[in-house]
């Protein structure tokens, strides 16, 4: 028997500025994930569709906390080879992040396995308190952790957008792993760089301690971020561990 239930709900918006939506989510079922798409002229919008889709395929054949590493390797594979077969000569290399988390285990041994590559983010809103889970591959990331800059500069910084790690710019791609034993009342956070390079973590907390259903806290969430600018794509998914 399941030692928790999960109700997830995601939400994307084009934001402000840009032409395009290059992010896709999915939410729904026993995983979740949000993945942020770049290259333009629709490559981006392909890549991240592409890695969520073959993420999804993968781990329903194994969906052990093994088998999500896997897919995720099985997703590089696939934007990899999708870029390599249909880009242009012209084209920008594609690319895309992958923040993912999902139920593994049975009955006592339930617990979410978190990966990713690149900037997209996994939070963790337990108690009032507001952790992340995952960790970002990004310059002004490697920076932060040299203690060279704060994480306010980081979030100001004109290298905020370059990533050290991306699915389908490599043959291999190493993600961060991370578990948790979840538990009632905490509430999981996924996200693009389009909400949070927006909304300061003050406020991102403020709106998962709200009342409400997953879905009308990441309305919220996506709201304050096109309220603040929306200079980019922003993508959502909240999950309620009940
Ligand atoms: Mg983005």
């Amino acid at each position: 028997m399941s030692t928790f239930t999960i109700e997830t709900a995601g939400v994307t918006d084009t934001g402000n500025v840009r032409p395009s939506n290059e992010d896709h989510y999915l939410a729904g079922g026993d995983l979740f994930a949000v993945a942020d798409g770049m290259g333009g002229l629709g490559n981006g919008e392909r890549a991240s569709r592409l890695a969520i889709e073959t993420l999804q395929e993968a781990f329903a054949e194994q969906p052990t906390a093994l088998g999500l590493v896997e897919a995720v390797a099985r997703a590089n594979t696939a934007v990899d080879e999708a870029a390599a077969a249909e880009s242009g000569p012209d084209d920008r290399p594609w690319g895309t992040t992958l923040a993912a988390v999902a139920r593994v285990g049975s009955g006592d041994e339930d617990r979410l396995v978190v990966v990713n590559v690149g900037d997209s983010r996994v939070y963790l809103f337990r108690d009032g308190v507001l952790t992340r889970l995952s960790s970002d591959h990004s310059r002004v990331a490697d920076l932060v952790r040299a203690g060279e800059i704060s994480e306010a500069e980081a979030a100001e910084h004109p290298e905020r957008h370059v990533l050290t790690l991306a699915l389908g710019v490599g043959a291999s791609v190493a993600p961060s792993v991370n578990h948790v034993r979840p538990q009632a009342g905490d509430r999981l956070l996924l996200c693009s760089d389009g909400l949070f390079n927006e909304v300061p973590s003050g406020e991102i907390a403020a709106a998962l301690g709200s009342d409400g259903r997953p879905g009308d806290v990441a309305d919220r969430l996506v709201a304050q971020a096109k309220a603040n600018g929306g200079g980019d794509n922003v993508t959502v998914v909240v999950a309620d561990v009940g």
